[in-house]
């Protein structure tokens, strides 16, 4: 269960770009790498010219972090999306999206995977009516997400029903915004640039080496 909690803007500022990972603050002028666009740490006008393995690590990083995953689990991703058949990077982005927090944050019920994690992980959301505490747990199509009649006491799920009709749900997603129940109606969809925004198969590579 273990999560990177260090500096967030930090990772986004390390990249190079932003990585959205704080929910609606990266929307806002107060967003770190608007007011300071240059990687952390001490500035040097020396620049490294990046390898096509670094260029590699850099794309399994970007990917990692976006998901809040750590290295452990995300190697287990991969050989998971390798042992399946069909092609390794589309399953790879199918198992991170299947996640149980990632599908919490697109059906809109979190503005960011960190705060979906906290959701999860503070027994507020179930699946198939039932408590699931676990963030990494993989949804399988058919399955239903809602909040718990612990997650429906909160102040929290007042604020959710009264924004919920403005944010948008992936089209292997189904939402009821009267109930705040989410469905998994087809698998993930994989469209690089608009589901996520790192290079799959660059990482396959990475780690096929
Ligand atoms: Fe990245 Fe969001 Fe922080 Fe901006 S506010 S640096 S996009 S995490």
């Amino acid at each position: 269960m273990a999560r990177y909690t260090g500096p967030v803007c930090r990772l986004c500022r390390r990249h190079g770009e932003k990585l959205f990972l704080k929910g609606a603050r990266c929307f806002t002028p107060k967003c770190s790498f608007e007011r300071r666009p240059y990687p952390p740490g001490q500035r040097t006008a020396r620049r490294r010219k990046i390898s096509d393995r670094g260029l590699q690590l850099r794309e399994k990083q970007r990917a990692r972090v976006t998901y809040g995953v750590l290295e452990k689990q995300f190697q287990r991703y991969y050989q998971e999306a390798v042992r399946r058949p069909g092609v390794s990077g589309e399953n790879l982005v199918r198992l991170l999206e299947s996640r149980l927090d990632n599908i919490v944050y697109r059906l809109g019920f979190a503005d960011s995977r960190a705060q979906a994690r906290q959701l999860v992980r503070h027994g507020h959301i179930a699946v198939n009516g039932r408590k699931l505490d676990i963030p990494s747990a993989q949804i399988k199509e058919g399955d239903t997400i809602s909040f718990t009649p612990r997650g429906q006491r909160s102040a929290y799920y007042q604020v959710v029903k009264e924004t919920i009709k403005s944010k948008q749900v992936p089209s292997w997603l189904q939402l009821d915004t009267a109930t705040l129940t989410g469905k998994v109606i087809a698998p993930p969809e994989v469209v690089p640039g608009q589901t996520h925004l790192f290079n799959e198969n660059v990482i396959i590579e990475y780690y096929s080496r």
